[in-house]
């Protein structure tokens, strides 16, 4: 079986071996379970039910949601000699009718399908009388209101599936999910007992730094760091299409080759500036999000953003990019808080619980900025990996800021979350050591506790990253089942009998950095 499966693997793709938890996650589709699959951008995801679906009978539903990429994805596995076909709404119907009946045919190995293409009664007929294999559903975040990219037709998917095919085994992968989100996920499509493969999110390549941003400074910043890493290839993320024309001009104005990239470009301009890219043409490329989804160039050397994205999630993907060959990756981020309050201000329209949770997805964003501590221990924690020593590897790790002891401090927040029940959230809990009393303090009788008030000498953004760094340490952690509520860990009890000395540090106070600015 096993040399059948890897025959197979250099027959069809060429490849001689699998990549890190290929191989156990495509023994675990073949044999027609359940399964969920994270794995990092340029992981190889696609080849996990590629090569299941070409072994198997019948055709595999692929369900993405990135329409743009699926003509790109089928013509690729065509070129392999892979029957694989796509339904979505560029195709007309005598196209769509021809796709439906290949796959009757009982030829097509890979139908890529669109979520909302998926909800249509009619497809759902023509899908009944298919002959399926399983059920693959890439990005599968999409499904989860906590995540950053939320889609309800995702929502719909497994009540499909149980009218096309009660039994279909389904494969659900994605790049990017906190504990929270794959929780979530693995709850809506009714696969708790799938088996979990999860790659770790360690890009030890990559150099983090944050930077404030200034005005009229951080542009000369990036035209000397740009020049200081001649000819070398870079992206830089801003978030509107206004702000990506503006800086792509600084820079060649400066002499760097550079050029635009945003879905208000012409596709024909689009396509050019990214060909420039990738053919070094063109030095560095500034773009808005728009830009490199299913873009593969390796020798990225450096991404920077002017902006800072909305999510971690997001801000991982896009420093992803950085350093695929395996050599050094720079991800530098120029923050202000003021940033994010744009960004918040763009959620007003959405609905209560996204805009609630837009909100959140970026309080991480800025907390992550404005911390001291290993960029990587945080980053990792989001996703809910530890590590254990700081990484030496980012912009905290190599400038540490000045320590100070956390002993008495971590014994407070502990205190407090064992005495209020593991019940309560950040806010709830920094109120009841600041001794900041209210009605829902008075109600739960808080302000009665022995705790409250001890930390009453230090401020609400002390006690926020003393929380903070408790819970990366591992002392507390996020409740999964209560959104937001924060709960003590065993090794958290533990301290709390056999304290020991551990030591903390400020954030970043790039607040103060910003009051000499000059103005625009
Ligand atoms: P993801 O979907 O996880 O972002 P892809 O599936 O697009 O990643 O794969 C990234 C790249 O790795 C592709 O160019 C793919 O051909 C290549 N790849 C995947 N598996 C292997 C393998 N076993 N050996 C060599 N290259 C591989
Ligand atoms: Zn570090």
């Amino acid at each position: 079986m096993d040399q059948f499966v890897k025959e197979k693997l250099k027959k069809i793709f060429g490849f001689s071996q699998f990549r890190g938890n290929q191989e156990p996650i495509v023994d675990n589709i073949l044999k027609g379970k359940n399964t969920f699959v994270i794995m990092p951008t340029g992981a190889g995801k696609s080849l996990c039910y590629q090569l299941p679906a070409v072994i198997q009978d019948g055709t595999a539903i692929v369900i993405s949601p990135l329409i743009a990429l699926m003509k790109n994805q089928v013509d690729q596995l065509n070129a392999f000699g892979i029957n694989a076909h796509f339904l979505n709404s560029t195709l007309n119907k005598s196209e769509t009718n021809k796709v439906k009946k290949e796959v009757l045919s009982g030829k097509t190995k890979l139908l890529y399908v669109a979520p909302e293409s998926l909800t249509k009664e009619e497809n759902i007929l023509f899908l009944k009388d298919a002959k399926l294999s399983f059920v693959a559903i890439d990005e599968a975040h999409c499904i989860s209101e906590w995540g950053h990219d939320f889609r309800p037709e995702y929502r719909k998917i497994k009540s499909i599936i149980a009218q096309v095919g009660e039994s279909l085994p389904i494969i659900a992968l994605t790049a990017t999910a906190t504990p929270k989100v794959q929780q979530d996920i693995q709850r809506n499509l009714h696969m708790e007992e799938a088996d979990l493969y999860k790659s770790s999110f360690n890009r030890t390549n990559l150099y983090y730094e944050v930077r404030p941003k200034i005005k009229n400074e951080t542009k000369k910043q990036i035209i000397k760091y740009i020049k200081s890493h001649k000819g070398k290839s870079g992206i830089i993320y801003c978030l509107s299409r206004k702000k990506v024309e503006e800086i792509a001009d600084l820079l060649k104005v400066n002499g760097i080759k550079a050029a635009p990239y945003h879905a208000g470009l012409d596709q024909s301009v689009r396509i050019k500036n990214q060909d420039d890219f990738l053919n070094e043409e063109v030095d560095v490329i500034v773009a808005t999000i728009a830009f490199g989804m299913g873009i593969d160039k390796p020798d990225v050397r450096y991404v920077i953003h002017y902006d800072v994205p909305k999510s971690l999630e997001g801000y991982y993907q896009e420093t992803g990019r950085a350093g695929r060959d395996g050599l050094e990756g720079h991800c530098l981020m120029f923050y202000r808080y003021e940033d994010i309050i744009k960004l918040e201000k763009f959620n007003k329209d959405k609905p209560v619980t996204e805009r609630e949770n837009a909100k959140v997805l970026l309080q991480e964003m800025a907390a992550y900025a404005e911390s001291s501590i290993c960029r990587r221990k945080f980053l990792l924690h989001y996703f809910g990996e530890l590590l254990e020593d700081d990484c030496g590897f980012c912009d905290n790790c190599k400038k540490p800021k000045e320590k100070f002891d956390g002993t008495d401090y971590l014994m407070i927040a502990l205190e407090t979350v064992k005495n209020t029940n593991n019940r309560f959230n950040m806010d709830h809990l920094i109120n009841v050591i600041r001794g900041e009393s209210n009605d829902y303090i008075k109600s739960y009788k808080h302000d009665q506790l022995n705790v409250f008030g001890k930390g009453k000498e230090d401020d609400e953004r002390l006690w926020k990253t003393v929380i903070r760094q408790s819970m990366i340490g591992g002392f507390l952690e996020k409740d999964i089942e209560n959104y937001g509520v924060i709960k003590l860990t065993a090794k958290g009890e533990k301290y709390q009998n056999e304290p020991y000395a551990v030591t903390f540090c400020k954030d970043h106070d790039f607040e103060s950095m910003l009051e000499n600015e000059t103005p625009e």
